[in-house]
């Protein structure tokens, strides 16, 4: 189990003890270890060998319960815990902003047990003047209680596609469709068509509990998530691309002329009206069509182009892998060179370095890339502060081969504000990418203010890079601004934003999402020759 996972652990342990109303001391001991754990970077040897009671701030106690989770993946004293509530009052745990201090106020005052029970209380004005809350408390409430209502239930692509592979091994005959084959950013239900099988016989197989059979569909859950089966056997491909493209997507390809009946593949569609075969992922009515029109659909990236990644963390910042870890991987992956950017001095959360340690780092660098023959170029991924500056002198940013400029904190200021900060940021000459530029958490939260056209133009006018960064949380830049990007002439580059080496292979993610948005390679930053990459960033003349 990794340490992030038992962090987890960690602070539902908090939180339920909290709940319970249990001493303050041990309740902060549960949250302090959580935290405590994440710094510790020989965790697992300090697991196996027993020896967690000797960092400061992991008592006995503590330390039993976090080798039972570790070997077990639960524990006697959390389930019994977990007992003690019911589902719907720790569901209200789930809202973002609403932790164990306000909800027993609520539960206390307002006799709140459930999100049902919360949101008739907003609706009465009830928060207003409960004390520790107030009108704004209640508004931003109101608020978070929407967003969690409209992301429950939803998937994100790698979570999805987990369950798609384990779906598939179970189920034969079956082949994905909707926004699972479309690989869509999130995914509200899972949804595969039947090829043969009647689905009455498919049905009577199931054993899945809360199976339905509802007319030409079968729905289910699998491991809590909806499942959607639709009848197939006749017209199977045209079944096949009705249920796979967006609305947007089929209503112009039917404005082409309509779709046959008897297919022998779905390529023929496309076939048959003089159009390149259009890839699932494509299919989202944003201009797919004329480029297959125009026969140019090859020309859209694709993994095997992706030569490297530059946005990558490692132990020296928050990651927890270290400069040789990535070499490993990335010649696993086919990846030709590397970029290594670890967070500012100013992150301090995140480790951020030191001027010093980033001078080291680049000496390292530079040892390891010959030590290993492997090209690793040296970034940094520097917050952008609230003024707009970047962390460190320009002494010290020179010394980079690029700088990743990145918004982490004061994600509410009015749009004027963050977008005079953001613009500032792109115009100092050393910022090269424009990191994660909408700053959101899919399924999590929104993004701060930015026009991301205004973002575009100020790029192209530095001839600077932005980023798609593809940690499946994130895919940020949405995909649906590429076709802005391209037309603007800013090259896009698709960056991992890996904390441990295994996680550069996320670049795939945001693979996914470059075809959706119909990148051409020669948009890529990653598939770009080489030297033509290391022309852009002055590489020679920053050795000279
Ligand atoms: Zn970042
Ligand atoms: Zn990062």
């Amino acid at each position: 189990m990794k340490k992030e996972e038992v962090s987890e652990y960690l602070k539902e342990m908090a939180t339920l003890l909290e709940l319970s109303g249990e001493n303050p001391f041990k309740v902060k001991a549960y949250y302090d270890a959580g935290r405590i754990v994440l710094s510790l970077d020989d965790f697992d040897g300090l697991v196996k060998e027993k020896k967690l009671n000797k960092i400061k701030g992991i008592g006995p106690s503590i330390s039993e319960f976090i080798y039972t989770i570790y070997e077990k993946g639960s524990h006697p004293t959390l389930e019994e815990l977990k007992k003690k509530f019911n589902l719907e009052f720790l569901e209200l745990l789930k809202i973002p902003n609403l932790g164990p201090k306000k909800l027993l106020t609520l539960q206390k005052e307002l006799n709140i047990t459930s999100i049902q029970d919360l949101k008739y209380a907003i609706y009465e004005n009830r928060l207003v003047n409960l004390s520790g809350f107030g009108k704004k408390t209640q508004d931003k409430l109101k608020e978070a209680i929407k967003f969690y209502e409209s992301v429950k239930g939803k998937l994100l692509l790698n979570e999805a596609m987990a369950l798609e592979e384990k779906i598939l091994k179970k189920y034969e005959g079956i082949y994905p469709v909707g926004q699972l084959r479309r690989r869509a950013q999130t995914i509200d239900c899972l949804e595969f068509l039947l090829k043969e099988i009647p689905l009455e016989n498919f049905a009577g197989n199931l054993k899945e509990k809360d199976f339905v059979l509802e007319g030409e569909v079968a729905k289910f859950n699998f491991e809590g998530y909806s499942v959607k089966i639709y009848k197939g056997g006749e017209n199977f491909y045209k079944k096949l691309f009705e249920l796979t493209g967006s609305k947007e997507h089929i209503e112009k390809i039917e404005e082409l002329g309509k779709i046959d009946d008897n297919l022998s593949s779905e390529e023929e569609i496309y076939e048959r009206k003089g159009l390149d075969f259009i890839p699932p992922e494509m299919r989202e009515g944003i201009g797919e069509i004329e480029i297959a029109k125009r026969h140019l659909i090859s020309k859209v990236v694709d993994f095997k182009d992706i030569l490297g990644a530059f946005h990558n963390h490692t132990i020296e910042s928050d990651g927890a892998s270290k400069i040789e870890d990535y070499i490993k991987v990335a010649r696993e992956i086919g990846f030709k060179f590397i970029g290594i950017a670890d967070h500012s001095r100013t992150a301090k959360y995140a480790g951020g370095l030191e001027k010093e340690e980033l001078l080291n780092q680049i000496k390292e660098i530079e040892n390891l890339s010959k030590e290993n023959n492997f090209l690793i170029f040296s970034g940094i991924e520097s917050d952008i502060l609230l003024n707009g500056n970047l962390d460190y002198e320009d002494d010290v940013l020179s010394l980079l081969d690029y700088v990743v400029g990145s918004i982490h904190s004061s994600f509410n200021l009015s749009k004027e504000e963050q977008m005079a900060r953001i613009l500032k940021a792109i115009s100092n000459k050393h910022l090269k990418i424009f990191g994660h530029p909408q700053g959101r958490i899919l399924l999590g939260r929104k993004g701060y203010e930015v026009d991301i056209e205004k973002v575009l133009e100020k790029l192209a006018e530095g001839k600077k890079w932005i980023e798609l960064n593809s940690n499946p949380l994130r895919l940020d830049l949405d995909f649906s601004f590429i076709p802005l990007a391209q037309s603007l002439n800013v090259p896009v580059c698709i960056n991992p934003d890996a904390h441990i080496s295994n996680d550069l292979k996320d670049v795939f993610y945001g693979v996914w999402m470059a075809r959706k948005g119909i990148l051409f390679k020669e948009n890529c930053v990653n598939a770009w020759d080489i030297e033509k990459i290391k022309e852009e960033l002055n590489y020679y003349e920053k050795r000279r």
